[in-house]
């Protein structure tokens, strides 16, 4: 690893203090490497990186990736964009906000990456592949995605951003990898950003009827996050450029329905389950195929969801009896 004016190689990290990003980190200083964390704090929070405030190695920069970075940076071995809102609820509020961090953003990340000479991974998403025709879904499938539909801020703002680090690589200007990541749960999720494992643990916390969407026969998979972060590295790390998207993810597949059943058995306060009206453009069935994964990567998830939620449900209690969800930054 290229580390001309710094004893440590030094990564950054883009959406570093948010859900993953934080706990991407926390890995990377773990590893002994200085990480400069960029973020707006849009959906990301202080408290996420405040443990590594006090560590020499760890620099929090401020600011939006729709902009040009303007604070002096070191030499840049790695470079991870993550910097996007990841929950529906969230990347819906600002919609052409959520398609610039990922177009112009994007761009802005990987002009930077070129500049360094850094290698570069970007957390793209299987949101890419839509509502799927194939199950499950292999990195060689195109996607089924509605370009004008309440989601394709999201879902197109990543395929774009796709496209731009594909053309980057060709072009031979940056040594981009592309993470497709699945469902991730872990600590550190908000508390509001209303997906499917925050919701029923909040609510099941709170002793609230658990509300799932539709009839609950839709079905995910759900990678805990310490899985997924070591997946990125992986992908950072290996010296063979995938030069294909490579998916990221758990393929234990159940129904919504069965996740709400586990989290009532591991939360004693759970309460009831309702059903509510299923969003639009919500995907009926999600499960990546990670054998490019494991052949490429070594890389495959070790963590069973029921320990995965028990672990997330104990963050959730204890976060919740400091006060964590009052909606501070
Ligand atoms: P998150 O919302 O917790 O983290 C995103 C971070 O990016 C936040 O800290 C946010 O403040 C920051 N950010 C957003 N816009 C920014 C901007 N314009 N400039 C600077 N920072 C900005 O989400 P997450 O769940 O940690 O997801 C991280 C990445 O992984 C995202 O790119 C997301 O699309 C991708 N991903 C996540 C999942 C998942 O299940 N969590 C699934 C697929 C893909």
């Amino acid at each position: 690893m290229r580390s001309a004016s710094s004893p440590r190689p030094v990564a950054l990290v883009a959406g570093g203090a948010g859900f993953v990003g934080s706990h991407l980190c926390d890995a990377l200083i773990a590893r002994d490497m200085r990480v400069i964390c960029v973020d707006n704090f849009h959906t990301g929070r202080r408290e996420n990186v405040a443990p590594l405030f006090n560590d020499r190695r760890f620099r929090l920069i401020e600011a939006d990736v729709t902009e040009a970075i303007k604070e002096p940076l070191e030499a840049l071995d790695w470079l991870f964009n993550l910097a996007s809102p990841a929950s529906p609820r969230h990347y819906q509020e600002n919609p052409v906000g959520t398609m610039m961090t990922n177009v112009a953003g994007t761009n802005n990340l990987l002009d930077l990456a070129r500049r360094h000479g850094a290698r570069f991974v970007q957390a793209s998403t299987s949101e890419v592949y839509g509502d799927p025709e194939i199950h499950p879904q292999r990195e060689d499938y195109c996607g089924n995605v509605n370009p004008i539909g309440p989601r394709a801020c999201y879902d197109e703002g990543k395929r774009a951003a796709e496209a731009l680090c594909s053309d980057y690589l060709r072009a031979g200007q940056v040594d981009v990898r592309i993470a497709r990541i699945f469902n991730t749960y872990g600590p550190r999720m908000r508390p509001d950003d209303g997906r499917i494992v925050s919701n029923l643990i909040v609510q099941s916390l709170e002793g609230k009827p658990l509300t799932i969407y539709g009839d609950g026969s839709q079905t995910r998979s759900f990678c805990y996050v310490s899985d997924l972060v070591r997946g990125l590295v992986a992908l950072m790390e290996t010296e063979e450029t995938p030069e294909v998207p490579i998916n990221l993810g758990n393929p234990d597949e159940i129904t919504v329905l069965e996740l709400a059943q586990l989290v009532q058995k591991a939360i004693p306060t759970a309460s009831r389950i309702v059903l509510c009206d299923l969003p639009q453009d919500d995907p009926r069935r999600r499960k990546p195929d990670i054998a490019q994964a494991k052949a490429r990567l070594g890389w495959e998830p070790e963590v069973p969801l029921r320990d995965g939620l028990a672990l997330t449900a104990a963050w959730f209690g204890i976060s919740q009896n400091r006060g964590f969800d009052d909606g501070a930054q």
